[in-house]
């Protein structure tokens, strides 16, 4: 159905393509994916890129167009991600432009006469503007040659972020016939990829799953006990630095970030309750480096192209590993070390299975007839997310085994809780796990974790006393613990469902069918202590870091190009990634280039930049002897 181009004309476009891609964006070489792609794309084939964020999907679109007779599309669902990406490619002198609904007519007739002047390489547009009558078709007889669809697991209901808008693109096929279509998107199960595939009606796709770890990334699981502090200890790791924080509520959203301003901390908040003007200015002031930190429910997602978030943290349990690799994915995206720490209670699914299964019966009652194996299907995504969190097994083999990949780094991932050694088994796991389901069902299993806690360490209170739980054997039996030891232990074993919390006024313990059989000496148990030290360091040591290289990098150095950085990007309204990222800010400042030659040598630097920018970067190097 496609024409496939001769391998020795792939060659020669492709030498092309990489000569280009020098000289515009100062990149060296191609990752492998991307190389695959490219060749694909450059082939005119169907192509389903998955990538982890970070990866370097962009290039795979904007290289091909680069060196292409004729205009690539690019559809994307956000206007602040097709600005960023739009000013980016601004900067290094690509001709990009962007077309939606929100701009002024002004500045849409300018691009509509660049569109017919044929003066354009790449056209950003929003899958609504895309839908507006004859306007792909006119695309065509401009010239249009290939259509990228970016974040294209929104057409899936599969996916977690379903969008209705982008359901329409399945008529490009359509509306633009013979021409390539490319699909991209960083988190996309076999389901998801089915759906894009069939949905697009992508023709016999070159299918590319990268691998989806993201080994820069360093994962931690704790119980949560006192957020406060918890939150406090994270963020001491990374003064300065910028990162976010993920509530489940907007109310913990306000809380936490009025907490975090009080303790002086440069925070905002962002949830969807906020009205549409402060959400932005929000997003704004994350981007432009006014504040570190975004405190934010999911609503703050897809916009952010900062990449240098050094840490992502979620209060509580997110509702899936998707959504929950979709969000961590936000952190590192320049490749350097991140940290991602989840912090939940056994409680938090429970939380969440209350109200799922309510929005449900709310659907049922208002007549809407959901899918019964709808909730079923979220209750099964909970429940992964929950054994994630409580199973004592290497976070990135988890991640990396749920997206269907086979994880194979003999010696652990170095780079989370488990495999750092952070987490030691407790001893005697199973007989521990006895001692406290026995006191649960000694408490007739109609008391809640605080109560059983309490019996466990032999406390005097009313409650124990009213109740004759002093005379219970099991009264005391953990007197050498620390409550917050036993609440955690208690969290574990719901976390594995040894224990329910059940409960119509007050949530109470009940032991599960399978927290019998560990009574019954069927079944055994591994329990962790308390994180045994909390990281001093928040990296890992697989990924390069800012520390790492700060013997060769000036980190004094390193800080003033941050400086000069913000303020040209203030000048020229741009948010700062788009001037340099950091690992290119970091090169400079390891290798102090003298010329305009040696500054252009720099990775990341390419022609325009290097005439444009660098006599400001040299004299701010200079000026450090
Ligand atoms: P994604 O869209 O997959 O999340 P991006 O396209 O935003 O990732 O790329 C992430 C970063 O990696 C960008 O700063 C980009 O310039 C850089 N990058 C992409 N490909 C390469 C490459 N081959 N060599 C060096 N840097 C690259």
């Amino acid at each position: 159905m496609h024409a496939h181009a001769a391998p020795e004309q792939e060659t020669a476009e492709l030498g092309r393509l990489r000569a280009e891609l020098a000289r515009v964006f100062g990149i060296a070489e191609l990752r492998p994916f991307q190389e695959q792609a490219i060749c694909a794309n450059l082939a005119g084939r169907d192509l389903l890129l998955v990538l982890p964020t970070g990866g370097g999907k962009s290039l795979c679109f904007q290289g091909p167009a680069l060196v292409r007779r004729g205009l690539t599309l690019v559809v994307s669902p956000l206007i602040a991600l097709m600005k960023d990406q739009v000013d980016g490619l601004r900067e290094n002198g690509v001709a990009a432009a962007m077309l939606t609904s929100a701009q002024e007519p002004e500045e849409r007739r300018a691009v509509h006469a660049a569109l017919e002047n044929g003066e354009l390489r790449l056209l950003y547009v929003s899958p609504e503007r895309l839908a507006v009558d004859g306007f792909v078709e006119h695309l065509v007889a401009l010239g249009l040659a290939a259509i990228a669809i970016d974040e294209a697991h929104c057409i899936s209901h599969w996916g977690h972020d379903f969008r209705p808008e982008y359901r329409q693109l399945g008529r490009l096929r359509q509306r633009a016939p013979g021409l390539p279509l490319h699909a991209y998107t960083a988190t996309a199960d076999e389901r998801v990829r089915a759906d894009i595939v069939t949905e697009l009606g992508l023709a016999d796709p070159l299918v590319i799953v990268a691998p989806c770890d993201r080994a820069n990334l360093v994962y931690r699981v704790q119980p949560r006990r006192e957020l406060s502090k918890q939150l406090r200890e994270v963020l001491e790791r990374h003064r300065g630095e910028a990162g976010i924080v993920y509530c489940i509520s907007r109310k913990e959203v306000e809380r936490v970030d009025a907490e975090l301003r009080a303790a002086g901390y440069r925070s905002i908040a962002y949830h969807a309750g906020l009205s549409a003007e402060v959400r932005k200015r929000a997003q704004e002031a994350f981007s432009n480096e006014r504040v570190d930190i975004v405190v934010a429910t999911v609503a703050f997602g897809m916009g952010i192209d900062r990449t240098d978030v050094r840490f992502v943290v979620h209060a509580a349990l997110p509702k899936g590993l998707e959504q929950y690799s979709q969000e961590t994915g936000r952190a590192g995206r320049d490749g350097l070390t991140a940290e991602c720490v989840l912090f939940h209670t056994g409680a938090d699914y429970f939380s969440w299975k209350t109200l799922l299964e309510r929005s449900h019966e709310e659907a049922r009652a208002a007549g809407d007839e959901p899918d019964p194996s709808a909730l079923a299907h979220s209750l099964e995504r909970l429940g992964e997310m929950r054994d994630y969190a409580s199973r004592f097994v290497c976070r990135h083999k988890q991640l990396v085994e749920h997206f269907g990949q086979t994880w194979n780094a003999e010696g652990g991932c170095e780079a989370c809780d488990v495999c750092l050694g952070e987490l030691a088994p407790a001893p005697d796991s199973t007989i521990l796990a006895q001692k406290i389901l026995s006191a649960v069902v000694r408490c007739q299993q109609r008391y809640g974790a605080a109560h059983v806690t309490d019996v466990l360490r032999g406390a005097n209170t009313d409650a124990i006393r009213r109740a004759g739980h002093d005379r219970l054997s099991t009264y005391g039996l953990l007197s050498a613990n620390s409550i917050a030891e036993v609440r955690a232990w208690i969290d574990q074993l719901v976390g594995q469902d040894l224990l329910r919390i059940s409960g119509e006024r007050y949530p109470i313990l009940v032991v599960s069918p399978t927290g019998s059989e560990v009574l019954k000496r069927e079944r055994e148990v591994v329990l962790y202590a308390l994180p045994v030290a909390q990281p001093k360091r928040a990296r890992g040591t697989r990924a390069p870091s800012a520390e790492a290289s700060a013997g060769s990098a000036d980190l004094a150095l390193f800080e003033r190009l941050r400086a000069l950085r913000r303020e040209l990007a203030r000048e020229r309204a741009v948010p700062p990634y788009v001037i340099f990222n950091d690992r290119t800010l970091e090169q400079m400042a390891a290798q102090k280039p003298r010329s305009v030659e040696a500054f252009r040598a720099v990775k990341g630097v390419g022609d325009k930049k290097a005439a444009d920018l660098g006599p400001a970067f040299l004299a701010c190097i200079a000026s450090a002897d």
